[in-house]
């Protein structure tokens, strides 16, 4: 997973200076995700949640089953819904967190504060307090306590699980709506937990351009678009949880761009396979990186329709919450 810097790279025009990468700021997804799962069931399974203390009072969403309904609960499960934490209470009681972008987990001393203007929630148990922050002044991750299967269920965007798929059922999600791979991937009605990095790396992987067409895949390209998925999302999970074994992630851990990442957020640096700077299509406040050599037999993307086109289906999935 570590091929370091190639030598002999062509370009350095954009490269990304390290103010542009701290820039860089994206929303937990699959990997991500299901190494908080990981680490919080490792603390608080089997553990009662003996109080929630909420700093900000919008960042819960629901008044019905009311929040004291929780407290003395035991934790029986911590599950990943899409890119959501499920904290599975006694009594079919459900707490499900949303980071958004920049909503994430701490673990720290039992009856720590939220810290200063990033703490949104503390949920406290014997043996520690998780906190919940948002650094960032759009306050946009919730909390949801809802009870039973079905209400839970109105959480679920209805993605398959691109681990937990054959390629028959991978293929069938895909081509369901003809659209640009970027758009059907990171569509959270077609598949669960996948966002704009990991759709960059995974496409990086397959070789296949952001803006091809899902209908027009030949078998050969579905085959390596679903055994790259597999690959990129099952090594990152991994990977996270090797690097994370012995510490719950820190500030700015699970945000940090990943210097290993293949392409996504390597505008301008080159591409690890042919050496080639990385290239980019900017929409909204985000963009998707690729190489042109290795995913679009040399040729670059960016113009303004393509741009439009991502931008409407970011600002969609967006819309979506997952
Ligand atoms: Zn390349």
């Amino acid at each position: 997973m570590n091929p370091g810097r190639l030598t002999g790279a062509t370009a350095t025009v954009g490269a990304s200076s390290p103010s542009r990468r701290a820039s860089v700021v994206r929303m937990p997804e699959l990997p991500d995700v299901e190494l908080y799962v990981a680490l919080l069931r490792e603390r608080i399974v089997g553990q009662p949640l003996e109080s929630v203390r909420l700093k900000s009072p919008f960042v819960l969403r629901t008044f019905d089953p009311p929040l004291a309904a929780a407290t003395g609960k035991t934790v029986r499960d911590v599950r990943r819904l899409g890119k959501r934490v499920v904290l599975v209470l006694d009594d079919e009681l459900f707490l499900v967190v949303h980071l958004m972008i920049a909503g994430r987990f701490r673990w720290e001393k039992r009856g720590a504060k939220p810290a200063g203007k990033i703490g949104l929630a503390a949920f406290d148990f014997p043996n520690g307090t998780l906190l919940l922050t948002e650094a960032s002044p759009k306050k946009r991750a919730s909390l949801h306590l809802v009870r039973g299967a079905e209400a839970l269920a109105a959480h679920h965007a209805g993605g398959i699980e691109p681990l937990e798929c054959d390629l028959e059922a991978f293929s069938a999600a895909l081509t369901r709506e003809s659209h640009t791979l970027k758009r059907v991937l990171t569509d959270p009605r077609v598949f669960s937990g996948i966002g704009n990095a990991y759709s960059d790396e995974i496409l990086h992987a397959a070789r296949l351009s952001p803006v091809k067409h899902t209908g027009k895949l030949t078998p050969d390209e579905n085959a390596r678009l679903y055994q790259a998925t597999h690959d990129v999302l099952t090594a990152w999970t991994e990977r996270l949880r090797a690097e994370f074994a012995e510490r719950f992630p820190g500030p700015g851990d699970v945000t940090a761009f990943r210097p290993d990442f293949a392409v996504h957020g390597r505008f301008g640096e080159p591409c690890r396979v042919c050496g080639k700077p990385v290239q980019r299509i900017r929409y909204a406040d985000n963009e998707t990186n690729y190489c042109a050599v290795c995913q679009n037999e040399g040729r670059r993307l960016a113009d303004r329709a393509l741009s439009r086109i991502l931008h409407d289906s970011y600002a969609r999935t967006l819309d979506d919450e997952d």
